[in-house]
């Protein structure tokens, strides 16, 4: 019988590590991919959804291609247990999948009681949008049906998260479609980091474009102790309340739920892994992927996480059909869109040591850059995103 990899988690990880072993072990190996969603919403480019640059289908994508053209057993369920002794994955539909190697890339989930009032039932009346879809329409809808003069207040989370300059380009897009529609409306930030990704060109950028209506608040002015009451839609920033119109509320973050029942999860609710292989501390036969992990240097972005997801493809189907397996290589970069044509990336080269995923060499844009230069950034993030998405989905 054909060895068999089962993969859960069918978004930037795991999609791109379903493709690569079908693709490369031509057939050789039995690819199930465990997805509940038939429509994988990217959080990548989400943004530029909210700001009016994108449409809700161009950041959709289906499991059609992955099914039809590379012979993956695509299943749309939910992956409910591990059994690592008897390796194998059973789903919320009562099937269980019998695995030789398991990829476990399910992303975040959040940290419950991290913003003191919130929790996920009130993801409607305060929505965090930090997972694509729904969430996002809903709060590209509050933002724009907001009362002229209203207050966008954004609870920013505290690191490790998914996307470090994610927030920041967010409050970009809000700001431009405020300029448009409600230029009276102010934008709060309660921040609980001293600083963040790309600081120093979103600020330039925000006084650049949206002159007058941003406020940010951070540790030292109590950015650091909020909590909210959705029912009345305020925001107790230190003891100073706020009435405000729309709130996104970005928690703070822990590994897929499913990684924590397969028992991959560390002290900081991350997976360690492995750096040269993204094979789990916790067990060789299981890869983390993306998010979920503790990947050193490398950010949380959907960039990384088909990085790791080519490492880990290469590394099983070595171990499965002795394939030849080549040193770990990892890049990411990370583009934002601050307003029409500005925009900037950071990014990075990255190897493994015996402890980490270590930062090699690396690039970032600068405040002063040309008009046009900014305008090259932003396309060359539109061709990414079409490579990056065929990457993963074919
Ligand atoms: P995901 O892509 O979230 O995929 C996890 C999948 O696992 C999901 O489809 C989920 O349904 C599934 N799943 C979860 N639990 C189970 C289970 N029990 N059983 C089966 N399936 C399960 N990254 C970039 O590179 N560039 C960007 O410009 C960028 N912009 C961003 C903007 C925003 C607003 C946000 C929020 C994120 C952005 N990111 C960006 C980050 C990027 O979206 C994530 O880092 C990336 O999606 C991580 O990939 P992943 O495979 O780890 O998780």
């Amino acid at each position: 019988a054909r060895p068999r990899v089962v993969i859960v988690g069918g978004g930037a990880g795991g999609a791109t590590a379903a493709r690569y072993i079908a693709k490369d072990s031509q057939g050789a190996i039995d690819v199930t991919l465990i997805e509940p969603t038939r429509t994988y919403y990217t959080c990548f480019f989400s943004n530029l959804y909210i700001g009016g640059f994108r449409d809700l289908a161009s950041i959709g994508h289906s499991y059609g291609t992955l099914a039809a053209q590379y012979g993956i057993n695509v299943v749309h369920d939910w992956a409910v247990g591990v059994d690592r002794d008897g390796r194998t994955v059973t789903t919320a539909g009562g099937h269980v999948f019998p695995y030789d190697k398991l990829i476990v890339a399910p992303g975040i989930d959040f940290v419950e009681g991290s913003v003191p009032g919130w929790d996920i039932s009130a993801q409607n009346r305060m929505p965090h949008s930090w997972k694509a879809g729904s969430q996002t329409q809903l709060l590209k809808a509050q933002v724009e049906g907001m009362r002229q003069g209203g207050l966008f207040c954004m609870v920013a989370p505290p690191d490790p998260f998914r996307c470090p300059p994610g927030p920041y380009e967010r409050i970009s897009m809000v700001a431009h479609v405020l300029r448009e529609r409600n230029p009276t409306a102010k934008i709060l930030i309660v921040d609980p980091k001293q600083s963040f990704s790309k600081q120093a060109l979103f600020e330039e950028g925000w006084q650049k474009h949206y002159p007058g209506m941003i406020q940010r608040i951070g540790p030292d002015f109590g950015g650091n102790n909020v909590s909210v009451n959705p029912e009345t839609m305020e925001v107790d920033i230190d003891g100073q309340v706020e009435k405000v119109d729309v709130c996104n509320v970005i928690p703070a973050q822990k590994a897929g739920r499913i990684a924590e029942l397969a028992g991959l999860t560390g002290e900081t609710g991350f997976c360690p892994i492995v750096p040269a292989t993204m094979q789990s501390r916790m067990d060789e036969d299981i890869h983390v992927l993306g998010d979920a992990t503790i990947a050193g240097d490398m950010p949380k972005s959907g960039f990384s996480a088909n990085s790791h997801a080519k490492v880990a493809a290469m590394q099983v189907r070595a171990a499965l059909t002795g394939s030849t397996a080549f040193p770990a290589r990892y890049s990411n970069t990370c583009w934002s869109l601050i307003d029409t044509d500005d925009g900037v990336k950071v990014g990075a080269s990255y190897a493994p040591t015996d402890e980490m995923i270590a930062k090699v060499d690396g690039f970032v844009s600068q405040t002063g850059e040309p008009a046009d230069l900014r305008k090259l950034t932003y396309e060359e993030s539109l061709g990414w995103y079409s490579g990056i998405v065929a990457d993963m989905f074919g």
